[in-house]
């Protein structure tokens, strides 16, 4: 199906998001004998970075090698991907989707859904997944954006091994959460500093833990980003004071995509951890079912730590409990149809 050529098709399973989550649900589906579109942006979360780390199989490959391949597999068995931006998903409008909106579970499969693409092509879908990922809100200083996934960070079990023993800074969003950090990267270089940033004080005994792996801690507002040859060799303070640093751990806030389910009432929700909002996320159980019947989440949108091998079971877990589903109102359907026989 392509973009370009508007039409009104009918899929049992609509996937948003052809990501590591949205890819593997696909395959699942697919290969369950499911008629599956997946529609894709094209903008997965790591696209900055040059290459993914700790995915058995395929470490140090680069993220758009991986999902291509993704898409070769999923294809294979007949899933369809599309490039193209979900707008908005709703209810059909005609008799058959009216018939569904009691809410029941077996009535959520006449009515199914309605997706329209950004170009107004819309969709049917008797059941859909939401793979959409989510979206990195950075700290504002200046320069850091551009350095997202190269130099600035935010996992060490992604990016710590290509920066063993550098001298690395912790940016604190706040002090509970920077000693973790700091701790944590401690392991891949004995060459960290904190920078205090705007966080208010650290508490003595985080003081104490950093000092007794020798972490310092720096007081002063950070206020951008200095390069060397077009690589991060260090920040600025307000003051005017240089920290060096090769690498830059900042915690970033991961919202959920989730705009285009708003019609359906389907909302994220806030993740807060030791007092820091560490983004939103669309509440699920561990299928990925979510509160609106016929709808599944799988990857970053429904579980904001995830990485690229947990957001890719996630999707294998979501796509099978969808088959299930279909198949239990299939069933129910039969049933049903035996009866009136
Ligand atoms: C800089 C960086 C580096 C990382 N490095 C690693 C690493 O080395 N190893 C690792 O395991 N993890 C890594 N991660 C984490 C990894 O990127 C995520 O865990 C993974 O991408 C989550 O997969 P996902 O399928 O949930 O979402 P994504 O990969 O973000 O995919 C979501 C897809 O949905 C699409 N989409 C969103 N909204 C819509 C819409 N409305 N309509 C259509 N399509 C839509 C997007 O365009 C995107 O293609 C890194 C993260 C970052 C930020």
């Amino acid at each position: 199906m392509n973009e370009e050529n508007p039409r009104e098709d009918r899929y049992e399973v609509v996937i948003i998001g052809g990501g590591a989550a949205g890819l593997s649900g696909a395959l699942t589906l697919a290969r369950a004998r499911r008629s599956v579109l997946v529609v894709d942006g094209g903008r997965p979360r790591n696209a900055p970075a040059a290459h993914a780390h700790g995915l058995l199989t395929r470490d140090g490959a680069a993220p758009a090698e991986i999902l291509s391949a993704g898409r070769a597999e999923a294809t294979r068995y007949g899933a369809e991907i599309l490039r193209g931006t979900v707008r908005t998903v709703s209810r059909p409008t005609d008799q058959a989707g009216q018939a569904g909106q009691a809410g029941q579970a077996g009535q959520a499969d006449e009515a199914g859904f309605l997706v329209t693409l950004a170009n107004g092509t819309a969709v049917r879908a008797r059941r859909l997944l939401v793979a959409t990922g989510v979206t990195d809100e950075l700290p504002g200083i200046p320069g850091l954006a551009d350095r997202w996934g190269r130099e600035v960070l935010h996992c060490p079990y992604c990016h710590g091994w290509e920066v063993r023993d550098q001298p690395i800074a912790v940016l604190a969003a706040h002090p509970t959460l920077a000693a973790h950090q700091a701790l944590l990267w401690r392991q891949w270089s004995s060459r960290i500093t904190v920078l205090n940033h705007t966080a208010p004080a650290f508490e003595e005994t985080d003081l104490r833990r950093l000092a007794a792996r020798d972490i310092t801690v720096t007081r002063g507002e950070v206020t951008g980003v200095e390069l060397t040859g077009g690589t991060l060799s260090g920040v600025t303070l307000a003051d005017g004071t240089r920290v060096p640093c090769r690498a830059l751990v900042v915690t970033s806030r991961c919202v959920a995509r989730a705009e285009p389910l708003a019609g359906l009432g389907l909302y994220a929700e806030e993740v807060v951890r030791d007092g820091v909002v560490l983004g939103s996320e669309i509440p699920s159980d561990f299928t990925g079912r979510t509160a609106v019947p016929g709808v599944w989440v799988a990857g970053n949108v429904g579980s904001v730590t995830e990485q690229l091998v947990a957001a890719a079971s996630a999707g294998v877990r979501a796509g099978a409990a969808v088959n299930m589903d279909l198949i239990e109102a299939e069933t129910a359907r039969a049933l049903a149809e035996e009866g009136t026989a």
